[in-house]
């Protein structure tokens, strides 16, 4: 490490090299900050049972928007989290916070699941389901009403202490779920053997769903593939009615996608799920919410 090294040792780095290494200190510091002084917040979208468009639950996606930086995608920071060792702590405040919030949205809508996005950092930590069962108490929340996604190269990144740690939390009653379906490289075999109960297909699948008939065979076979296994089935990304009509078609039984509903603030949450209670699916409700 240069910084170790002292003065010698930096000049083997270019300097492109040492502004990107301040850049992710920096980074660093201002996610340190951000758990401290509370600049997260979540937004939930609805996963949509596509037969009747009833929303069988929420997903949480953590929201960051940074005095400095102005919002930064997950996507950016999450893996800067989980290489500085933030995501633990981060990740135990997504879940304390959206169990909290769903135990209260169940008072109205006492089906409402959650699903929670978990690092594999997480994962493989010694306590996991341990802090997984503290927020879920903190919060009054059953474990049957939470999945956990993990997405498929996870699980394959570590397939023995992530299978532990997964028969753990389902042997609690907690549900599982893999991300990005599709993306990875997970065996028929290694699947089958995983305590999984819901597949969530990647949405460059869907995306492409409505374009060829080899694209749409895919998406079938993975419908089918869950159905022999047992496990829900979720399309991710569906952002169109042809999508969502040829979803439908094939039997997929849940979706969720800028169609069906955008990922919302908590605080418009219940008016979306009145209004689907009320008989208007979620796909024809409330477009205007922002991402
Ligand atoms: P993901 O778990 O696969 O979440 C789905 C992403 O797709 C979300 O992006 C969501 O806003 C977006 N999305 C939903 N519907 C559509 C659609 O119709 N079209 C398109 N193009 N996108 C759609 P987001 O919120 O930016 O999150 C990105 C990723 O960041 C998530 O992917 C997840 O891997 C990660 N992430 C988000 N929140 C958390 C968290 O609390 N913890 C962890 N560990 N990861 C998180
Ligand atoms: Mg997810
Ligand atoms: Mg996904
Ligand atoms: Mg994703």
């Amino acid at each position: 490490r240069a910084k170790k090294g002292g003065p010698s040792r930096v000049l083997l780095y270019e300097p492109y090299m040492h502004a990107e290494a301040l850049e992710r200190l920096s980074l660093r510091g201002d996610l340190q900050r951000a758990l401290r002084e509370g600049e997260f917040r979540l937004q939930y979208q609805p996963l949509v049972r596509l037969a009747d468009g009833q929303p069988a639950g929420v997903e949480a996606l953590i929201r960051w928007e940074s005095p400095v930086r102005g919002f930064v995608s997950p996507v950016d920071f999450i893996p800067i989290a989980e290489e500085f060792g933030l995501i633990v702590d981060i990740g135990q405040w997504v879940l304390e916070t959206s169990a909290v919030q769903v135990a209260k949205w169940r008072r109205d809508f006492p089906d409402l699941g959650l699903n929670v996005n978990v690092s594999g950092h997480q994962l493989v930590h010694p306590r996991f389901a341990d802090n997984v069962m503290r927020a879920l108490a903190i919060a009054g929340l059953p474990s049957s009403a939470v999945t956990l996604e993990l997405t498929e190269s996870v699980l394959m990144s570590e397939p023995d202490l992530g299978k532990s740690a997964l028969h753990q939390l389902r042997g609690l009653g907690v549900q599982l779920s893999i991300d990005d379906f599709g993306t990875g490289y997970s065996s028929l075999a290694y699947l089958r053997e995983l305590p999984v109960d819901e597949l969530k297909i990647d949405r460059a699948f869907i995306a492409r769903a409505e374009l060829t008939a080899e694209d749409l065979a895919l998406v079938r076979t993975i419908v089918e593939l869950s159905q022999i296994l047992g496990l829900r089935v979720v399309a991710e990304g569906i952002e169109n009615a042809a999508q969502l009509a040829a979803l439908r078609g094939l039997g997929c039984g849940y979706g969720q996608g800028y169609h069906l509903c955008r990922p919302v603030d908590p605080a418009v949450m219940p008016d979306q799920l009145a209004r689907a209670q009320d008989g208007s699916p979620v796909g024809v409700l409330d477009h205007r919410s922002t991402a």
